[in-house]
Formats: C-alpha cells, sequence, structure tokens
C-alpha cells in the first residue's frame, strides 16, 4: 500500500474530522454505548469475536504491506488525533468507570500521544565474521489478542495499537466490560487515522460485548499468534495459562521509603501529587509509605499543606469497612476481603463522604498513621487513601515495603539522598519501575526521562512495553559474504 499525502493534507483531514466532534460533551448519567459515539457509529466493533479476529487478521495483511514510512504516518495521525480528543476520552472514560479525573486523564492521553514508541524502536542486529554476515530482525507476530483494563481503558487502547502496529502486527481487543465504550472509542479512534492516511477501513479490531468467552475464543483461536494482557492477577494467570506466548502485565502495591536524608518539604508533595495523579488509578501509584520515625510529623505537614486530609487510627477503621468488602469462595466457603468498587478511583472527598466527613474540593487525598498489618497497607486500593507506617532505620523500611510489594516485582519509590540507602531498596526489592526522588508518574515519562507505556510487563519479565515487545526474532544468515572489512 502506498500513502503520498503530505504532512500539510493529513493535518488538514485531521482537522475536519476533530471539526465534526469537536462540540460534543459526555453527558453524565449517559447511556453508554459500546457501538457509536454522538451518533457516529465506530468502526471495527463487532458482535462476535470470531468476526472480529477475521478483521484484525486483514488489517494485519494490510499492516505487512506497508512501508515503514507509511506505518508512521498513520502512526503520526493517531497521535494527532489522540491529543486532540483526549478530553473527549478523558470526560468519556470517567463518566463510564465513575473513577479517576479528566483533567489527569486528559494529561495521560497526551502522554500516550507524544512519549509511545514508533517504528524507530524496531531495530535490527547485525554479526560480521570470518563466516560471513548474520542479520537478526524483530518480525512482527500476527494478529496480537489484547485484554485491557478499566483503569486506563483508552489509554492502553491507544498505546498498545501504536506500539504492536509500528511493530507490524493486527490486533483485536477484548477489553474491560465496564469501560467498553470508552475503550472501544479509542478502536474507533484508530481506525479513522487508518482511513485518513487511505489505510484499511478495519485496521484494528474490539468486541460490543466482552465476556470471559469472548476473551476464550481469543485464547484459543489459531490466528492469535501472542496475548498481551494488562490487568489483575485473575486475568495475568489465564493468559499464562493459555497455552500461548503471553505479555503480562499485572497487579501492583508500589510502597514508598522516605529516609532522614530526604527533601522532606519535597517528598510530601512529590508522594500527594503521585498518589491522586487519576485518583490513584495507575498501578504505579504510591500506595503506602513507610517514613522514618524521626521525619515523619514533619512528613505529614508537607502532606497536609499539599492537600492531604489525616484521620485518626479509629477512623481509618471505620473507613476500612467502607472501602473493603467480603468475598466468599464459591469453593471454600472462606471469606477475605476485596476492595470496593464503588471506591476504586474516587475523589477523596466523595470516599469521605461515605463515613460522613465533609471536605471541600481542595482535599485530594487521605492519609492516616497505622500499622504494618492494617489492610489499607496490605491491599493495592486504587484509590486516594495513603497509610504511612512509622519504621525505626533502613532496614525495617526495607523489609516492610518489600513484604508490603507482595513480591509484584511491580513499583517501588523512594525519597532519600543516602545512596547506599536507594541502593539497598531497589536491590531488595527488585521491582521493574523505581523512582528516586519524584513522583511516581515520573517512573513512565511524565516529568522523567524515557518512553512511556501503560501495559507494565513485570511478570512476563518486558517491563515497560514498547513496539519491540510484540515482535519475534528472526534471523537471516549470509555465508561469506558481506564482510567489506
Ligand atoms: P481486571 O483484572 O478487573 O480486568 C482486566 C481485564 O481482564 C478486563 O478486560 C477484564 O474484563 C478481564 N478479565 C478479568 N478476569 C479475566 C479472566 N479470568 N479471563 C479473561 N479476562 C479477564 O483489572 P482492572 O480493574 O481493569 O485494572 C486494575 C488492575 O490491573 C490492578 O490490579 C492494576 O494494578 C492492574 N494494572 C496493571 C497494569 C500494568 O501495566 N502492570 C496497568 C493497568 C492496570
Amino acid at each position: 500500500m502506498a500513502i503520498n499525502w503530505t504532512e500539510a493534507e493529513i493535518e488538514a483531514v485531521v482537522a475536519s474530522v476533530i471539526k465534526s466532534i469537536r462540540n460534543d460533551t459526555v453527558a453524565d448519567g449517559a447511556d453508554f454505548d459500546s457501538k457509536s459515539y454522538s451518533g457516529r457509529r465506530f468502526i471495527g466493533v463487532f458482535d462476535d469475536m470470531n468476526d472480529a479476529i477475521e478483521a484484525a487478521t486483514l488489517g494485519y495483511k494490510a499492516v505487512r504491506a506497508m512501508s515503514l514510512a507509511d506505518r508512521e504516518k498513520l502512526i503520526a495521525v493517531i497521535r494527532t488525533l489522540t491529543r486532540d480528543e483526549a478530553p473527549i476520552m478523558a470526560a468519556l472514560g470517567v463518566a463510564e468507570t465513575k473513577m479517576g479525573r479528566v483533567d489527569h486523564k486528559t494529561a495521560k492521553h497526551i502522554l500516550v500521544a507524544d512519549k509511545t514508541p514508533g517504528t524507530e524502536d524496531i531495530v535490527a542486529a547485525v554479526k560480521t565474521g570470518d563466516l560471513g554476515m548474520t542479520l537478526t530482525e524483530m518480525a512482527p507476530f500476527g494478529v496480537v489478542g489484547s485484554i485491557t483494563p478499566s483503569t486506563n481503558p483508552s489509554e492502553t487502547v491507544i498505546c498498545n495499537s501504536i506500539g504492536m502496529i509500528a511493530a507490524g502486527n493486527g490486533v483485536v481487543f477484548n477489553p474491560h466490560p465496564n469501560a467498553i465504550a470508552t475503550s472501544n472509542y479509542a478502536v474507533d479512534l484508530v481506525n479513522r487515522a487508518s482511513a485518513i492516511v487511505g489505510g484499511p477501513e478495519i485496521l484494528v479490531a474490539s468486541v460490543a460485548k466482552p465476556t470471559l468467552d469472548t476473551a476464550d475464543i481469543m485464547y484459543k483461536h489459531p490466528a492469535i499468534r501472542l496475548l498481551v494482557c494488562t490487568g489483575g492477577p485473575g486475568v495475568v494467570r489465564a493468559v499464562l495459562s493459555s497455552g500461548k506466548k503471553a505479555i503480562g502485565a499485572g497487579a501492583g502495591n508500589p510502597p514508598v521509603i522516605v529516609d532522614d536524608t530526604a527533601d522532606i518539604r519535597k517528598a510530601g508533595k512529590d508522594i500527594i501529587d503521585g498518589a491522586t495523579f487519576d485518583n490513584n488509578l495507575p498501578c504505579i501509584a504510591e500506595k503506602e509509605v513507610f517514613a522514618f520515625a524521626n521525619i515523619k510529623d514533619e512528613l505529614i505537614a508537607a502532606m497536609k499543606e499539599n492537600g492531604a486530609y489525616l484521620i485518626d487510627k479509629a477512623t481509618a477503621d471505620r473507613l476500612a469497612e467502607v472501602v473493603l468488602v467480603d468475598k466468599k469462595n464459591p469453593k471454600t466457603g472462606a471469606v477475605s476481603k476485596i476492595v470496593n468498587r464503588d471506591c476504586v478511583g474516587r475523589d477523596a472527598r466523595v470516599i469521605l463522604e461515605k463515613i460522613g466527613i465533609k471536605v471541600g474540593s481542595d482535599i485530594r487525598c487521605v492519609i492516616c498513621e497505622v500499622e504494618f498489618e492494617h489492610p489499607f497497607v496490605q491491599h493495592e486500593l486504587m484509590m486516594p487513601i495513603l497509610p504511612i507506617v512509622s519504621v525505626n532505620g533502613i532496614d525495617k523500611a526495607i523489609d516492610l515495603a518489600c513484604k508490603a510489594e507482595h513480591g509484584n516485582r511491580h513499583t517501588a519509590h523512594m525519597h532519600s539522598k543516602n545512596i547506599d540507602n536507594l541502593t539497598r531498596f531497589a536491590r531488595a526489592v527488585e521491582t521493574t519501575i523505581f523512582v528516586k526522588n519524584a513522583p511516581s508518574y515520573a517512573g513512565i515519562g511524565f516529568g522523567g526521562e524515557g518512553h512511556t507505556t501503560f501495559t507494565i510487563a513485570g511478570p512476563t519479565g518486558e517491563g515497560l512495553t514498547s513496539a519491540r515487545s510484540f515482535t519475534r526474532y528472526r534471523r537471516c544468515v549470509l555465508a561469506e559474504s558481506f564482510r567489506i572489512i
């Protein structure tokens, strides 16, 4: 396929597409439709997963036929549409999932548009010697089956689409049912970008009603060569047991250590900024703090200056009764606590209201001093509640922080100027991301160096995924030739 449009022509078409939807607003309580938005029917959304896979297979063939330059033009339009429609997707995501914040979700989409690597991420390696030359290239897998979460729904669809297409793959999505309208908006956006550059009508596909059964079809379908799953422990286990090559991006429970060499005022602000980003939905966000006892009060004061509301231990226990609920194991009858979905990603003000505490909208985080065993420390809450555990010394801090991370090896943070302490914690916790002296989001390229992703694959080892994560290595050997020295 050849695409001969100039940048100016592409910009002009994009501008007209944007204009047609510019005035849309997301009505509160709107009926969320997985097949259309504001009267515009989504492209690439099917009732049957088998049909979606078939369409994605044709999309894959079209991507394979594109030159790298054409793939880049297509990705450039995805970036432009994402930037321009970020506020719509952010508002739709918050309205549909009732989680997160529109301003932060808008920023997350712009981050995806700006910092998700494209085709430049795909590089070949060459080995030359007496026996000639061997070339190793990063080749596409084929059609990728992607399972996406409710916490960053459209961000993940777009980020994965850019990386997977850059690598030459096709993609079919099984998005989270609670975020299906938002996720399918993003699927449609990618397909609109394809139309703008003269690509296939359906480049990426999805289903109108994703279920565990549609995911199962994906696991078993012979056309699906790679599964990429972003979500909690249940779904990561499911894809890893599928018998197919799988990339699993699972749960975290990121601890933060603050020692007595840190810039405490800055640490307090950074931690609250990170922990409240999109109301604590990102899997990398600060979930519990281990503060040296001799600086703990100063840290709490700095947090309060930055929008934190301190509750006492008895109030924290009362709040725990609301944000955690009982779940009975159907097989064993055993009852355990799970996070109350009604509280996930909600504003701090709304969460406090549930126990009769009224605060202003300047309050963005609830903080409390608790012991290590408290459920706020142990559970991945994904809401702006931050427990603080007082520790005496670095040994105790590292020991408890590693335990609170539960071996997820996902993300950890530390505020310190002591290089030995920083190094010891990083070595002990073994996380994919380790952020020093910054808010957590610096770890995904927001105010920190490096590319962004919303699929952080700790369990399967790809780390912060990018186009190259969705490739397989292929070797070409040219014997006795092509060496020029
Ligand atoms: P979730 O686990 O509820 O859902 C994720 C996806 O899996 C959804 O599409 C869901 O419908 C599907 N699903 C769930 N169980 C399944 C099964 N057995 N088979 C097939 N599909 C199944 O996750 P969520 O609530 O949307 O997201 C929050 C969780 O995801 C948190 O634990 C968070 O840490 C994690 N997460 C991780 C990353 C990462 O990059 N590592 C990114 C975002 C979210």
